[in-house]
């Protein structure tokens, strides 16, 4: 339940009188749309972009032809990753005093999802002020509300030099394997350059959305135009940069795959420089408005010592379903607690029983959708169009998305919406992509169509780890994680593990990665000064841990079945390994509190150590 007690008045204007909105037919309308999307192959409609479709994960930003020689050194930690949470593992470290520290990461500098994603209109659309970590650490304002990614991707990396990150740092360097080596209780890390690199701790922030999908469509090696992934933009084709232009598309003819958050911010540069632009949309994301505005500089003159952390907490707090004084942020992730909380004011019987706070919930829901699709009638010209383009879902079935661009693109003469009705892409040829047996020929194809989220850990990493007793990671987890706090696992020692699943999830991702950041430097901080050689989870704490989240994750359990398919809810497919793979259930600011507490205990409780002789 999310109360934001703000005096001020809700986005959403609460009526008095009876709601015209009739549940019963919109949960049926909703079934009906998300029957249609139903598939059995889940996750393995996807194909991996190895093999025939490596090219599409190659790394367009970097100069060919880098080499180094092979190292075979010793360092304290190694961080895999060089997004934000490695960064952020590293500057906690780094303010701990850790000074033998090297970070290893795939691409060619720090900035992880943003060094990857520079389609054009890439921004964030989590408010910058929580967005961006360690603001106040570093001394900067972000310029706008919502910054654009090549704001966050020069803060990615002013973080990597203000903390000392860049010494010693391996870029264009793949992790190929991990291997536990017990006699000297170090890890060994083997790199696609040949390293054998030593460390007492590894912790592996390998990123959620780190892998880019592409659908198994029949066909989709024939087609003989351009494609390209949207997180590996080709400007070399397209012309331009992130703040659009792209000139060279002039007189091409181009599709779009896929009509999720990346999609949305890249339409409208495509609709404004693009011949003629297809969009082949399966499922409509729900388009609230942003709001950008510059940083108003008296506001950021007023600010406190503190203030970033209280900003970040407020918007968790409220995302986790809590009660605050002040919604600092209000913004369209807010608004549903504040749509709520009026409900709840005018009639405070909705708080007697779980049943009539999710009652009240559904309709506070169903007001703001209904509210979307209004305005996808108010934006879009043609009837047709915008009716394709009306989501028939809850907003937290899938990412909501926050624009004030996107719409406006189809009603461009040069913009064309192909409704699949939930069926998405049937076919490529040489030269078009089929759906309803009509071929739309293109010149390029580009595939807006996310990253792999449900499938194997290991897979999703690159490479399996072999810990103690040459038990791999794959194995010990083939039926679904298991590990303490989604931090640590048995077997594994000394080996931190930062991401969503078994763990804490808020909107605000890099908020959550901060926690863990603190959490992995405590750890590492606490066992060197008290001379602990290894440290890993006792199995009874994990098997303790994996009830935890397999119970708190049941109470969303209907809320996920009830959804349309899309990464939340494992496409569709939660299953006992999906259950067992989520977030801890009770919300993420309960879970930052867990840590805290197990932290401030100061006893290494559930943990099996072994000491320096
Ligand atoms: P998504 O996974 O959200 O979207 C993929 C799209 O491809 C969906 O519309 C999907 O349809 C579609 N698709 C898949 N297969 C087919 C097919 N066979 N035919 C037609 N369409 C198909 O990926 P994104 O890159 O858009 O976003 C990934 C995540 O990245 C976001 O959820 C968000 O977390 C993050 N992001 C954040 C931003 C921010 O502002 N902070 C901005 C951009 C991305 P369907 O829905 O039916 O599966």
């Amino acid at each position: 339940m999310t109360i934001a007690s703000d005096s001020s008045a809700a986005t959403t204007p609460t009526p008095t009188a009876p709601d015209p909105i009739d549940i019963a037919a919109l949960r049926e309308r909703y079934r009906i749309e998300r029957d249609k999307r139903l598939r059995e192959d889940g996750n393995e409609q996807y194909v991996e972009v190895q093999g025939d479709f490596s090219h599409y994960a190659e790394d367009p930003y970097v100069a060919p032809g880098f080499t180094r020689a092979p190292l075979a050194d010793e360092v304290e930690v190694v961080v895999i990753g060089g997004g934000f949470g490695g960064l952020l593992a590293g500057a906690r470290l780094r303010e701990a005093g850790v000074q033998s520290l090297r970070m290893i990461e795939a691409a060619g500098d720090f900035g992880g999802t943003w060094y990857w994603n520079r389609y054009p209109g890439a921004a964030c659309d989590i408010e910058a002020y929580v967005y961006l970590p360690l603001l106040e650490e570093l001394g900067v304002m972000p310029t706008r509300r919502f910054a654009t990614g090549a704001e966050i991707l020069a803060h990615a990396q002013a973080v990597g030099r203000h903390f000392d990150l860049y010494r010693d740092a391996c870029f264009q360097t793949r992790v190929s394997g991990l291997d536990w080596d017990e006699a000297d209780a170090r890890w060994v890390i083997r790199t696609h350059r040949g390293d054998r690199m030593r460390a007492r701790f590894v912790i592996m922030s390998n990123g959620p959305l780190n892998r880019p999908k592409l659908p198994g469509i029949p066909g989709i090696t024939h087609f003989k135009g351009h494609t390209f992934h949207t997180s590996r933009w080709d400007y070399a084709y397209t012309g331009g940069g992130p703040e659009g232009g792209l000139d060279r598309l002039h007189d091409k003819r181009v599709a779009v795959i896929g009509t999720g958050a990346t999609a949305v911010q890249c339409l409208p540069h495509l609709a404004a420089s693009a011949k003629q632009v297809v969009v082949f949309q399966r499922t409509p994301s729900s388009i609230d408005l942003r709001n950008d505005r510059p940083t108003d500089p008296e506001w950021a003159a007023s600010l406190k010592p503190g203030w970033q952390r209280e900003r970040i907490e407020n918007f968790a707090i409220i995302l986790s379903g809590g009660m605050v004084a002040v919604d600092m942020v209000r913004d369209g992730w807010t608004e549903a607690a504040r749509n709520f909380r009026a409900i709840a004011m005018s009639d405070r019987s909705v708080l007697a029983s779980p049943e009539s706070i999710a009652a009240a919930m559904e309709l506070s829901d169903a007001r703001k959708m209904t509210q979307v699709r209004a305005r996808v009638d108010e934006v879009v010209q043609d009837p047709g169009t915008a009716e394709s383009l009306k989501p028939w879902y809850r907003q937290f079935c899938k990412r909501p998305c926050f624009h004030d661009d996107y719409l406006q693109a189809f009603n461009r003469p040069n913009v064309k919406l192909v409704d699949t009705q939930g069926q998405g892409v049937e076919r490529f040829t040489e030269s078009a992509v089929v759906f309803g047996g009509v071929a739309h020929e293109v010149d390029a194809v580009i595939f807006a169509t996310g990253f792999e989220v449900g499938t194997g850990y290991t897979r999703r990493s690159g490479y399996d780890l072999v810990g103690r007793g040459g038990v791999t990671l794959s194995d010990k987890w083939r039926d679904g994680m298991r590990t303490v706090h989604g931090m640590l696992s048995n077997g594994f020692p000394n080996l931190i593990i930062f991401g969503t699943p078994q763990s804490g999830q808020t909107a605000n991702f890099v908020h959550a990665l901060d926690e863990q950041g603190r959490h992995a430097a405590y750890l590492i901080t606490q066992a060197q000064q008290r001379g602990v050689r290894t440290l890993e989870p006792t199995l009874e704490e994990e098997a303790a841990w994996v009830k935890t989240i397999i119970e708190s994750t049941r109470r969303n359990e209907a809320f996920l079945a009830s959804c349309t398919p899309g990464y939340y809810n494992n496409e569709g497919k939660p299953g006992a390994r999906g259950v067992q793979n989520s977030p801890y259930g009770l919300g993420a600011m309960a879970f930052f509190k867990l840590l805290a507490t197990w932290r401030d205990s100061d006893r290494f409780s559930g943990l099996q150590l072994t000491f320096e002789e």
